[in-house]
């Protein structure tokens, strides 16, 4: 179902009347790794909003790789993620980890996020097919080109068409930089599947100086969008303080977007 042989046509996924992905418009998703308070993401959304950034992220349900760090703040976020979708009307993405929280985040959230560790979650992405909101799939930390496309197929073939896949590093041997920006993937991506497909420079990287330049790499190479982390006090962020960028160097980096876009 995924492959662009079975269907010769480029899938477009509806975040809103305005947003989608796969159409004329590259769709930037801005905002922190984690929710932290409704002030925080009010201070984001305010300044994305007008800069223009489309779609808001924030994690409320977190995938530590410590037990003791933060793990989200689950409901009371995802009411704040409902409060600042509607005062500031842009659709929001979020993580799911499991089953049990799909109908609670598919209430208040318009797409949903599968995060790298849980990319091959079989039950997970089964249970994403009924789910009725359009996914966001993050490629798994070591998943090879086929594996990723055989996630998509598990949501695709229980009954959701809407998948958007997500680029988002892959681990190798050097950790300069937190992962490697497989840039050849979404180039392939985009050929042998009709889904979007974006990058999420700033997991890719883990360090801010680096986000940018990949950023407009990915727009350059054929990206349907980004997701990209930013924070009010990038050094005051709960998770990834050193890969969010400040809200003046995101909305920078949306409009040094432009031309590039306009480019390809
Ligand atoms: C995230 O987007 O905050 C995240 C945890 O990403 P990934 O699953 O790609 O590590
Ligand atoms: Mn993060």
């Amino acid at each position: 179902l995924a492959s662009q042989s079975h269907s010769n046509h480029q899938t477009v996924v509806r975040l809103s009347e305005k947003v989608s992905f796969g159409g004329e418009d590259v769709v930037i998703i801005g905002g922190p790794c984690t929710v932290e308070s409704l002030d925080q993401m009010e201070t984001v959304a305010s300044h994305l909003a007008a800069a223009p950034v489309q779609a808001l992220r924030g994690g409320v349900y977190k995938p530590r790789t410590s037990p003791y760090a933060f793990q989200g703040m689950g409901v009371e976020g995802l009411q704040i993620l409902a409060s600042v979708r509607s005062r500031y009307s842009i659709p929001v993405v979020t993580e799911v980890m499991s089953i049990g929280q799909i109908e609670a985040v598919a209430a208040d959230a318009d797409m949903l996020q599968i995060g790298s560790r849980n990319m091959q979650n079989f039950d997970l992405l089964k249970a994403l097919g009924e789910a009725g909101k359009p996914i966001l799939l993050k490629r798994g930390l070591a998943s090879t080109i086929e594996e990723f496309v055989m996630a998509a197929e598990y949501i695709l073939s229980h009954g959701n068409p809407d998948v958007v896949l997500c680029e988002r590093g892959i681990r190798s041997f050097d950790n300069y930089t937190r992962n490697v920006l497989d840039l050849g993937a979404v180039v392939a991506l985009k050929q042998i599947t009709h889904l979007p497909v974006i990058v999420d420079p700033s997991h890719a990287v883990g360090k801010r100086e680096l986000v940018a330049p990949l950023a407009k790499a990915a727009i350059a190479c054929g990206a349907d969008g980004l997701i990209i982390e930013c924070h009010p006090e990038p050094e005051k962020s709960v998770s990834d303080a050193r890969q969010a960028l400040s809200l003046e160097d995101m909305v920078s980096l949306v409009h040094s977007l432009r031309p590039v876009a306009a480019a390809v």
